[in-house]
C-alpha cells in the first residue's frame, strides 16, 4: 500500500492546510483547501508532483466542513467529474453553507454579546466571518456517511467515526488495517484544536457544550488502537493516546486558572477572557478566546464547581459554594 501522498496547500492568517491524496482506487484526495486560487494552484503542483491532475480525482472525502477542509471540494468535483463523500451532518452543512455560516454568525453575535463583549469589539469580529464567507464554497455530498459506515477510497476502506467538539460536523477517517486515520483538526501535533460554540441543532433547544462533548471524543480516540494519526495541520502524530493525555491536562490547567481568575472577581466570560489573555489577543481574537472560556466554564459547569446565573443582561458565573468550602472535585 502507497503511503498517503501529502499536499501543503496555503491559508491565510493560519499558515498551511494538508490535503492528503490516496493514491489507489478511486483516486481520493481528503480536504481540499480554502477556495481561492492560491490554494488550487498549489493542489495543482502538489498533484503534479504526485504524477496527477485535478482532472484525475475521483473521490473527494472532508473530514469536517471547515472552509480549509471542504473550500474547493465542489470545484475540483465539477472539473474532475468525481464525487464527494462527507459524514451526515458535514454534507448536511455544505448543501446549505451560506445560510448555515449566517446563521453560525447572527448566534455568535447574540453569545458574545450575552458574555460580556461589547458592540464595538464585536464590530472587528465581523473579519472573521468574512474571511469564512470569501473562502468557502457549498458543495453538494453525492455520498452522505453515517457514523460507523465504510467507503472505499484510494485502494483502502475507510471507516467513519464521528468526533464532534472541534465542530459539529468532525469525523475520523479509519483504514483499521493499517491503523492509521486521518483526523482532520480533531487533534493537532503542535497546537491544542479550539472548539466552536454553536447554535443548538433543533429549535429551541440548548446549546450543546462543545467543549464537553470534545474531551469525550478525545478520549474515546485515545483509546484506539491506532499507530499514526495524519492531522489537517502540521505534522503526524505518533503517540495518540501520550498526546491526548497531555491535552487533557492542559484542560485541567486552565480550569484552575479561569477558577483562579473568578476569585479575582471577574465573573463574565469576556472579563475572564481578559483575565488570562493580553489584550492584544483578545482584541484580535476575541471569538476564539470567549468560545475557549465559555468551553472550560462548561466544563467547570459540568463538574459542579462554578453556577451559571442567567439575566437578561447576561450571564454571570460564580464559585460553587461547596467549592468555596475548600471541596476538590476536578474537571473532567
Ligand atoms: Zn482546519
Amino acid at each position: 500500500m502507497r503511503a498517503p501522498f501529502l499536499i501543503p496547500l496555503p491559508l491565510p492568517h493560519i499558515g498551511s492546510v494538508n490535503a492528503w491524496l490516496l493514491r489507489g482506487d478511486p483516486l481520493t484526495l481528503i480536504d481540499t483547501g480554502p477556495c481561492d486560487d492560491e490554494a488550487m494552484s498549489a493542489l495543482e503542483v502538489g498533484l503534479r508532483a504526485a504524477g496527477h491532475r485535478v482532472e484525475d480525482i475521483e473521490l473527494v472525502l472532508i473530514t469536517h466542513h471547515h472552509l480549509d477542509h471542504s473550500g474547493l471540494a465542489a470545484t475540483i468535483a465539477a472539473r474532475s467529474g468525481g464525487r464527494i463523500a462527507a459524514y451526515g451532518p458535514a454534507a448536511a452543512y455544505g448543501r446549505d453553507y451560506d445560510a448555515r455560516n449566517e446563521a453560525d454568525r447572527r448566534f455568535s453575535l447574540a453569545l458574545m454579546r450575552h458574555h460580556g463583549v461589547s458592540d464595538e469589539v464585536l464590530a472587528d469580529t465581523e473579519v472573521f466571518w468574512n474571511f469564512i464567507r470569501d473562502k468557502s464554497q457549498p458543495y453538494d455530498a453525492d455520498i452522505e456517511l453515517a457514523d460507523g459506515e465504510s467507503i472505499r477510497a484510494g485502494g483502502r476502506d475507510l471507516r467513519v467515526v464521528a468526533r464532534p467538539g472541534h465542530s459539529t460536523t468532525d469525523a475520523l477517517l479509519v483504514d483499521e488495517r493499517e491503523r492509521i486515520a486521518f483526523v482532520g483538526d480533531h487533534l493537532l501535533a503542535k497546537i491544542s484544536s479550539n472548539t466552536e460554540v454553536y447554535p443548538a441543532l433543533e429549535p429551541n433547544g440548548t446549546r450543546p457544550r462543545a467543549r464537553v462533548e470534545y474531551l469525550e471524543s478525545l478520549r474515546q480516540t485515545a483509546a484506539m488502537p491506532l499507530i499514526r494519526l495524519h492531522t489537517g495541520h502540521g505534522e503526524d502524530i505518533t503517540a495518540h493516546a501520550e498526546l491526548v493525555r497531555r491535552r487533557l491536562a492542559d484542560h485541567e490547567r486552565r480550569c484552575e486558572r479561569i477558577v483562579e481568575a473568578m476569585h479575582e472577581g471577574r465573573t463574565n466570560a469576556f472579563e475572564i477572557a481578559c483575565g488570562l489573555w493580553p489584550a492584544k489577543t483578545v482584541f484580535d481574537q476575541t471569538l476564539l478566546v470567549v468560545w475557549e472560556v465559555l468551553g472550560h466554564l462548561d466544563l467547570l459547569l459540568d463538574a459542579g464547581r462554578v453556577e451559571e446565573t442567567v439575566t437578561d443582561d447576561g450571564s454571570r458565573y460564580g464559585l460553587a459554594s461547596f467549592a468555596l468550602a475548600g471541596t476538590t472535585t476536578h474537571a473532567p
